[in-house]
């Protein structure tokens, strides 16, 4: 059986170095905003190329806090509309509404599967403040026309790369292009934590210091609150297992793009649409989408070959009984993504023999 993800032998590769950084958390006695933390911040600023990374929770409130900030700074308020693409995963949106700021939904590329940049302009109105960049699978969502629209509309860019890190955009990493970045780490996720964890990274010192502040009760000093903050922090256990995986992470996504490149260069399948790439290092092939016009019935036969798929993602935003308001939207482009997109096994512990077989089996597909 072709898993679609093994994260057992994903973290078992690790085991010895993620047991040593475990036991040094244990037998420190400090399990809450300590050096791990500390050090794994600086590590990944520097990794991403930013001054600023504060720990979170998890993703989504790395993306909830971002625009919280901006209300606190008074850069944003009730009611002002962000950008964000409408074939994204439910977090992005969730970022937004849960600020009581409204999503504007956009439509994406049909190949690239990313917010598509030509669009977004006739969405923009009074009312925008900002534009949710998700780089979705893995690949980099970044545009010269978004750089054009962010000067011109004066806005603030917010990237999500829960997917997307060690990606690229030119010279400079993503998570370092926009005004502020949430980055997930899910332990499914290309660099995973061993449970729930994310991070904000920015260049922006007044932001990152009023995140921090309201990932922890809104309190700068003990007992003292300067804001209706909330409780999203990274614990120390997490933050050493990411200090680990942050050294593997470029050599990890290399084994995706290799991965990624068999299938490419291997799939020839009339009905089957590959995913178009802008540059090599401009995706690190989270996901690997393909599109059928019988998705279903593809996704059985992969099934019944021992070929483990999932569907990345089966409901858009705007068809999710959790916004029922938006039920009679039509958003076409991605309703037809839903229908037939597929996402293959990929990964950084997969074989080239394992996707030998998985091109096999697709390239016979009657
Ligand atoms: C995973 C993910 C998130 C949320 O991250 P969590 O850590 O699960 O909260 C946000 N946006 C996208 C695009 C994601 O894939």
């Amino acid at each position: 059986m072709i898993k679609f993800l093994d994260l057992h032998k994903i973290n078992k590769t690790h085991e010895a170095e993620l047991s040593r950084a475990a036991n040094r958390v244990i037998n420190s006695g400090w399990y809450l905003q300590g050096e791990e933390l500390k050090t794994f911040e600086s590590e990944y600023a520097k990794y991403i190329g930013v001054t600023q990374c504060i720990g979170v929770a998890n993703g989504l409130d790395a993306l909830r806090l971002i625009l919280r900030a901006y209300i606190e700074l008074g850069a944003m308020k009730e009611g002002d509309e962000i950008i964000v693409p409408a074939n994204t995963y439910i977090a992005s949106v969730l970022a937004i509404t849960d600020n009581k700021l409204k999503p504007v939904l956009v439509e994406p590329d049909i190949y690239k599967y990313n917010i598509d940049p030509f669009l977004i302009e006739k969405s923009i109105t009074g009312r925008t403040k900002g534009i949710m960049l998700v780089h979705l699978y893995g690949q980099n969502a970044m545009h010269p026309e978004i750089e054009r629209l962010v000067s011109k509309y004066d806005l603030k860019l917010i990237e999500d790369s829960a997917q997307a890190h060690g990606c690229c955009y030119g010279e400079k990493r993503t998570g370092a292009i926009g005004h502020a970045s949430g980055h997930s780490f899910y332990p499914g996720k290309n660099m995973g934590a061993l449970g729930d964890a994310g991070a904000v990274t920015t260049h922006d010192e007044q932001l990152a210091d009023i995140i921090r502040t309201l990932g922890n009760y809104g309190s700068r000093k003990k007992y003292v609150n300067d804001y209706q903050g909330l409780n999203s922090r990274l614990d120390e256990i997490q933050a050493a297992m990411l200090s680990v995986k942050l050294k593997k992470l470029d050599t990890e996504n290399e084994q995706r793009r290799r991965i990624a490149s068999y299938y490419l260069e291997n799939i020839k399948h009339p009905e089957i649409t590959l995913p178009k790439v802008e540059a090599y290092n401009s995706h690190v092939w989270h996901l690997f989408v393909i599109r059928h016009p019988n998705r279903d019935k593809l996704q059985k036969y992969l099934a019944d070959n021992e070929v483990q798929t999932l569907i990345h993602y089966p409901i858009p935003p705007h068809k999710q009984m959790a916004y029922k308001e938006w039920n009679n939207l039509s958003f076409p482009i991605t309703e037809k993504i839903h229908n037939e997109v597929l996402s293959l096994p990929i990964s950084q512990v997969m074989s080239e023999s394992e996707a030998d077989s998985v091109v096999k089996l697709l390239n016979r597909l009657v």
